[in-house]
């Protein structure tokens, strides 16, 4: 069993000035909702569970360009990760600027053979609507994998459209309040990725865009 998610959207926010920003974003940040320390203690936690789930082999990490790198590059590179992945890429394109726009389009290293018989964990940032999501799960379950699993990073239930994903969630690091956030490979028109925390950006940073 994997530990549940930490629920963080009572926590006080932490201020920018708590930790260190690089100077180029710091004016943009309202808050910190998860600084980096607390990502690398929950990162050694889901790279244990993760690597004591997949010890069996037969696994297939297909991580969700781009936003989804950041968090599979560290779990599935960290010193206490010992199960051996595949790795498989996709592209989804459904989001321009901070609101979701319905349709998902798919693009993909993917083939049938690469996924038949393979414990695939899909590798995503954070899940909002949940439409990307249930668009790569219905394309992957219809290439016969073993299993198909959901490994994200943050989770924002408050908006999900899409129930169905739900039974898919296996790993998840943080449910966080109903804000657009940006870091840990999270971006608001390609800046912020890099950013070392989870964060919220001020609302005039994306206002009018
Ligand atoms: P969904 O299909 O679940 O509505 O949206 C998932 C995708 O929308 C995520 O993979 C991510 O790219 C984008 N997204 C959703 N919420 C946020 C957010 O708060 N910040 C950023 N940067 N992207 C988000
Ligand atoms: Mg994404």
């Amino acid at each position: 069993m994997a530990s549940p998610p930490i629920d963080i959207r009572n926590a006080p926010p932490v201020l920018p000035d708590e930790v260190f920003i690089p100077k180029e974003y710091l004016s943009d940040i309202d808050h910190i909702l998860v600084r980096q320390r607390c990502f690398n203690e929950r990162i050694h936690v889901m790279a244990e569970e993760i690597s004591r789930d997949f010890e069996h082999g037969n696994g297939l990490a297909v991580v969700v360009l781009k936003g989804g790198k950041y968090f599979s590059d560290h779990v599935l590179t960290h010193r206490m990760m010992n199960a051996k992945f595949e790795y498989r890429t996709v592209r989804a394109t459904s989001y321009h600027g901070t609101e979701s726009s319905g349709n998902v389009a798919l693009e993909s290293d993917i083939s049938e053979d690469g996924v038949k018989n393979k414990h695939v964990l899909l590798f995503e940032d954070i899940i909002d609507t949940g439409r990307t999501l249930d668009a790569i799960t219905q394309h992957l379950l219809q290439m016969n994998p073993a299993s198909v699993g959901i490994a994200a990073m943050l989770d924002k239930p408050e908006r999900r459209t899409v129930a169905g994903i739900d039974s898919f969630i296996k790993y998840c690091g943080w449910i966080i309040p109903n804000k657009f956030v940006v870091g840990c490979g999270l971006d608001f028109d390609g800046k912020y990725r890099d950013l070392q925390h989870i964060a919220v950006l001020k609302p005039e940073v994306y206002h009018g865009k």
